[in-house]
């Protein structure tokens, strides 16, 4: 397969440029290549040129149902019909928030919002209302967000601002400990009576795809509970995606807060805060937590209908399957080409980059890796019609089949070999 040549989106990126700072609408996407897509379906992208990808990114992880699932889109234009918001309770709201406690089956009672970012912000918040402590426990390398008190770089331990214009005193909310170092969070959490939660994904998904160790994700509640600390798991990739009932049923642990987003709601944009009823029961009045969108009429609609689809048919199976393979192609390809790729995750969500194959177990690893020969390497598979991050994490959708698998490998092949011509 020959390299796509994009005259379209080129155009579309320059006028694009004139229009939103960089040409994109989130930071995020400042690292891939300017490609304007025209619709997307099942595992599959088509751009403005006619070329069709592969899609392993799948908007970041929302997409795990595919692109436009098709009960997911008819159901929301049906209900759309209804209206959009109201500022008031409407009929779909009990169903969406029944049919996600009852697949969690741990949380007692739900909030829905809109974005991972301001749900993580009102589980922290809630965390000290309850204990009237004021600070809280990240793990370097986690994202919570883009706002000013959990976006930071991790340097030799200490957090720093990773953006300008950020406030740094903001991350003097928190303590930064390694994940999966359940030593060091007790030191922690001994030495400091001023924390209210600790808030950890599951798996360290932002950054290298890190699993719990045996035993991490136990530690960590265990010590919350001997220091009446609430224990939040931001399981906004991790949910729905890892399991029904997400990270917290896949490894046995459950937290008192959580905050859910991307698979959720078939590629719609909500997101929940689900947990204890001593603790959700503060936000009924004592605690606020706002926002106009938050469980519109699409949203609920998207709930429900993603829901519906994941309890009668659970693609967590075909999920794995297709990851397990797709992990075992890339890493044959790469040594037939001598590329020195390594994987490691989940097959549900996985991490590829340039480096040995030593697993990592926290964001210090990261420092191991050529991240940014892997970023170069994303443009090429996209050149390829394969559609990655470029931060390289790998995300399988229910929608990806053998026909997908054999054109991906394919595609992987021939990105491998430019590669290694280069
Ligand atoms: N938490 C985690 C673990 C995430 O991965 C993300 C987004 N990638 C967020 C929070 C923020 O979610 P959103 O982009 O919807 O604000």
């Amino acid at each position: 397969m020959s390299t796509l040549t994009r005259a379209r989106s080129a155009e579309l990126f320059e006028r694009a440029c004139s229009l939103t700072p960089g040409g994109v609408h989130s930071n995020v996407r400042l690292a891939s290549p300017p490609v304007f897509f025209e619709r997307g379906s099942g595992a599959w992208l088509y751009d403005t040129d006619g070329h069709d990808y592969v899609d392993y990114l799948l908007g970041q992880g929302p997409n795990f149902l595919g692109h436009a699932p098709p009960s997911v889109t008819e159901a929301v234009a049906r209900e759309m019909r209804r209206g959009s918001v109201f500022g008031a309770q409407h009929v779909l709201e009990n169903q969406a928030g029944e049919l996600l406690l009852d697949s969690l089956g741990w949380a007692d009672k739900v909030r829905f919002g809109v974005t991972g970012t301001e749900t993580d912000q009102a589980a922290l918040r809630l965390a000290r209302a309850a204990t009237g402590r004021t600070k809280f426990v990240r793990c370097g390398g986690a994202y919570h967000g883009w706002l000013d008190n959990v976006l930071s770089t991790t340097v030799d331990g200490q957090s720093e601002p990773a953006s300008a214009g950020q406030l740094p005193h903001h991350l003097q909310d928190s303590y930064v400990v390694p994940f999966n170092d359940a030593a060091a969070l007790d030191t922690v959490l001994t030495e400091h009576d001023d924390i209210a939660a600790v808030i950890v994904e599951p798996v360290m998904c932002n950054t290298g795809v890190i699993p719990p160790v045996p035993g991490y994700l136990e530690n960590v509640r265990r010590l919350c509970d001997q220091r009446g600390v609430v224990l939040i798991f931001d399981e906004v990739i991790t949910g729905f995606r890892l399991a029904l009932g997400g990270a917290a049923e896949r490894f046995g642990v459950t937290p008192d807060l959580a905050v859910y987003g991307k698979a959720m709601a078939g590629g719609w944009p909500v997101a929940a805060l689900a947990g204890k009823a001593s603790l959700m029961d503060m936000l009924a009045g004592a605690v606020t937590h706002a926002g106009t969108f938050n469980s519109s009429i699409p949203a609920c609609a998207a709930v429900i209908a993603s829901l519906s689809l994941l309890r009668e048919h659970p693609p967590y199976a075909g999920v794995e399957a297709h990851g397990s393979k797709l992990m075992e192609s890339i890493e044959k390809l790469a040594a037939r080409h001598g590329v020195p790729l390594r994987i490691q995750g989940l097959p549900a969500a996985f991490h590829v980059s340039f480096g040995d194959s030593e697993v990592i177990h926290d964001h210090t690893g990261l420092a191991k890796l050529d991240l940014a020969g892997y970023a170069e390497f994303a443009k090429t598979l996209a050149n390829h019609g394969v559609w990655v991050a470029p931060r390289g994490v790998w995300y399988v959708s229910a929608a990806h089949g053998d026909d997908e698998l054999r054109a991906a490998t394919e595609r992987i092949d021939a990105a491998l070999a430019s590669h290694a011509e280069r």
